[in-house]
């Protein structure tokens, strides 16, 4: 009893823990319940895009307690470096909260990290090479983590999943990507390109795809292949799919075919729990019975289906991964 003691007077010091209420008593003093002080910490987490900025606020429990998206596109140069500073002032101002209490921020952006030397080595969406992202976050008053977009969404929707410490995160947008978590820590790999599982050969010379390579996962599985020609996002595909368009729907058939085939050949891999995110994930979770007759001819093994889930935080992902860099660093001391 000393010991548990002497460990909660430390955390209440600190502001972790509080007194939320007590219990009836069986005889003597009533017992006062302690609980953890989510909000004693916060971080923000920054996804840069190439046309939009986001910030989240979250707490020690991944509790998103303040967001904002703004428009404002990427440039290389330091106003636009500036920018990212009074916009994270005005967030934090509009949020509330004590500055003091933010532990870090991290940057969330799109393309290959260097994790080591901290450098966005290859971004195609913000046609940038080998940008130090201490420069980008030279007006953040606050240490600073970055990583690549889809790793950090992958972080985010595996983070608060009980009782999975290894997962694997496929990112469907226009670009296809991904994350590998093991034991709840990101792999990034030797050059910080770990799960980009757009660029995996799935149809041998077949359609060209962005990278300029031939039948790549992203070239049959990219949003584009929904929208392009003829809709301006996936909502107005689906809503045209929904409303029952055949065209819509034999090109939905197809889609889901090769991305039943990217999804079976990872799983194949890494024998692992997957999360399908990105933009496509929503309208996926709909169509979930129609995936799992895709994948089940193409399994191996007899197979649990469960082992597919469906992305909890939608576009806020990989801002909330950002944000949880500091949380994880922070719960892990
Ligand atoms: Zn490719």
């Amino acid at each position: 009893m000393p010991t548990v003691l002497l460990i909660l007077k430390g955390l209440a010091e600190n502001g972790l823990v509080k007194k939320s209420g007590t219990l009836e008593s069986s005889g003597g003093r009533k017992p006062a319940v302690i609980s953890l002080a989510y909000d004693a910490k916060l971080s923000v987490g920054i996804e840069i895009t190439q046309n939009h900025l986001r910030f989240v606020l979250i707490d020690l429990n991944e509790n998103v307690l303040h967001d904002k998206k703004v428009r404002e596109p990427f440039r290389n140069d330091d106003t636009y470096f500036r920018q990212i500073g009074a916009y994270l002032k005005a967030f934090l101002t509009g949020s509330g909260v004590d500055p003091k209490s933010v532990i870090g921020v991290g940057l969330s952006v799109p393309g290959t990290v260097d994790t080591k030397n901290n450098i966005l080595e290859y971004s195609p969406t913000l046609k940038t090479k080998n940008l130090p992202l201490d420069i980008m976050a030279k007006y953040i008053p606050y240490p600073v983590m970055s990583n690549n977009e889809a790793n950090l969404a992958g972080f985010a929707e595996i983070w608060k999943i009980d009782n999975i410490e290894d997962a694997v995160f496929l990112s469907v947008n226009k670009g296809v990507g991904g994350a590998i978590i093991i034991d709840n820590k990101l792999y990034n790999g030797i050059n910080g390109r770990s799960g980009e599982f757009g660029h995996m050969t799935i149809v041998k010379d077949g359609l060209t795809c962005s990278c300029g390579k031939k039948g790549c996962l992203e070239a049959y599985c990219s949003t584009r292949v929904l929208t392009e020609p003829g809709f301006n996002d996936v909502d107005e595909f689906f809503d045209a799919l929904n409303s029952g368009s055949r065209i819509c729907i034999e090109k939905w058939k197809t889609y889901l075919d090769y991305l039943a085939t990217g999804i079976n050949n990872i799983h194949t891999i890494f024998d692992s729990d997957i999360i399908v995110g990105g933009e496509i994930s929503r309208y996926l979770e709909q169509y979930s019975e129609m995936v799992y007759q895709k994948l089940l001819p193409l399994n191996t093994f007899d197979e649990r289906r469960n082992y597919l889930h469906f992305s909890k935080y939608g576009s806020d992902a990989s801002a909330i991964g950002a944000a949880l860099l500091w949380v994880d660093m922070f719960l892990s001391d």
